[in-house]
């Protein structure tokens, strides 16, 4: 791990201290202070690390129960977070995450993370995250509709359009958001549509919200080939995953000429030289719910699936991990580069572990982090609210163009930052940065809150 500027340690350890246990929230907030020791040169007022420390302290953490009963009508308990981060430039906004590893660390990190993607959008929206140690998988609907309503039985309380706007993450899409929504509706007597997003078409969703974060992290890493004269066409890709971000990856690749030969999930990988058959997978995953092996089953001979070894090892040009945290690691890293990948692109939030990282740099691996990369579905969240704010809704065009501005904002003001501050061509150095700098003059402008 790189070392941190010495006015910026006491802040790390400090951090460290008030949350012990919490090393994938250690891990996000040391990636960003790794970024800001030219920042505190540059800049006196940040000096005194007094903005970094209040903005590495969440405004507001919330931990509750969740009890509920499943099919058999035995009472099943949970516990529920939602971590309130930072509120400076616009109301929390982040997802909700179902997954049994879900723990405060976890919702932290998240959060920590969504300020500065959220800052990069320029759409006026503070970062917070949320979700339970709920597991979906193997739960009937009835079971998760009653999961669903008894969190938002507590969580109402705290969110609404103007103070806390959640949406999907892992094991959350748009049959949860739908039950919350409904909860939410019920509690409170108000259609208040902009308090969630994610929401289907016909109840206040937007157009491009399904697809955007993978199509945003497909439309970043296409500007970034751009950038040195290059693009999609005729490219392999490999994309891990095989949820929400990862079947929208695939798609944009493949529309922008590319061809994405292996995906995943948490028991295994599926390798198909001709290219993952899309409707396929999107039948097996979002209409049955089944799992990746059901997918490789369908396909026969073509499909090679393996239990072992890693999605890494499968040697692509575009590598866009779109699982979850810390899923590549530095052995990945290492053959990823020697196999001759050009590009890794985060679709999932830190999947890529600090000593990778390191890895893809010393071999000149242009290396996109997740909170630009994966903004595109944060945007698309904000553009919906922008619709439910004005009883509007727009085309699936409209909305997609709208998606690839802002990516490209997004990818334009990483490198000119990195231009700014003498790193060029650093995407994570540009991202932290000009994230930092628009929530941390805020913070100054708000004063002591
Ligand atoms: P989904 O639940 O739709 O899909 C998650 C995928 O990742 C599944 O294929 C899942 O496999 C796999 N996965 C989850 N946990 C693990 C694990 N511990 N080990 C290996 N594989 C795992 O989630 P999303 O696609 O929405 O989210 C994926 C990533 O993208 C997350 O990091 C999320 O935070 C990030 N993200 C999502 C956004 C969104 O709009 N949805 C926005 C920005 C970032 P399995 O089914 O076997 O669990």
């Amino acid at each position: 791990m790189p070392v941190l500027d010495q006015q910026l340690i006491p802040v790390f350890d400090e951090v460290v201290t008030r949350n012990p246990g919490e090393n994938e929230f250690h891990q996000a907030v040391h990636e960003v202070l790794e970024s800001l020791g030219p920042v505190v040169a540059k800049h006196p007022e940040y000096a005194d690390g007094e903005v970094i420390r209040r903005l590495c302290e969440p405004e507001r953490q919330i931990i509750f129960r969740v009890p509920w009963v499943d099919d058999a009508g035995k009472v099943r308990l949970n516990r529920g977070f939602r971590v309130e981060f930072n509120s400076a430039l616009g109301p929390y906004k982040g997802g909700l995450r179902f997954h049994p590893s879900v723990y405060l660390g976890i919702v932290k990190f998240l959060g920590f993370e969504q300020i500065f993607k959220n800052a990069l959008t320029g759409l006026s929206i503070g970062g917070g995250k949320g979700g339970s140690d709920f597991d979906p998988k193997g739960r009937s609907d009835a079971e998760v509709m009653r999961f669903c309503q008894s969190f938002m039985t507590e969580l109402y309380r705290h969110i609404g359009e103007y103070t806390d706007v959640p949406a999907g993450d892992i094991g959350v899409g748009g049959r949860e958001i739908g039950y919350l929504f409904g909860q939410y509706k019920r509690i409170t007597n108000r259609y208040e549509s902009g308090v969630l997003t994610g929401k289907g078409l016909d109840w206040g969703g937007s157009q491009v919200r399904t697809e955007a974060t993978g199509y945003g992290t497909v439309y970043f890493v296409n500007d970034m080939l751009t950038a040195v004269g290059d693009s999609f066409d005729g490219k392999t890709a490999v994309v891990s995953g095989s949820g929400n971000v990862a079947i929208y990856a695939i798609e944009k690749v493949h529309q922008l000429g590319g061809r994405v030969i292996a995906c995943s999930d948490s028991n295994g990988y599926v390798v198909e030289e001709n290219g993952i058959d899309l409707d396929l997978l999107k039948e097996v995953k979002e209409v049955r719910r089944g799992r990746l092996v059901d997918y490789a089953q369908a396909r026969g001979s073509g499909a090679h699936y393996s239990a072992t070894g890693s999605i890494w090892s499968v040697p692509c040009q575009i590598a866009l991990p779109c699982a979850t945290q810390n899923e590549l690691d530095e052995a990945d890293a290492a053959a990823l580069a020697s196999n001759g990948c050009l590009v890794v692109a985060e679709g999932a939030n830190m999947p890529t572990t600090p000593e990778a990282i390191d890895v893809l740099r010393a071999a000149n691996v242009r290396f996109a982090p997740g909170k630009a990369a994966n903004a595109g579905g944060v945007a698309t969240s904000a553009l919906e609210m922008q619709q439910n704010a004005s009883r509007d809704s727009w085309s699936f065009e409209h909305a997609e163009e709208r998606l690839e501005k802002i990516m490209r904002a997004i990818h334009d003001r990483c490198l000119e930052t990195a231009d700014e501050y003498g790193a060029t061509g650093d995407y994570v150095l540009g991202a932290n940065i000009s994230g930092f700098t628009q929530v941390a003059d805020t913070m100054l402008a708000l004063g002591i809150i």
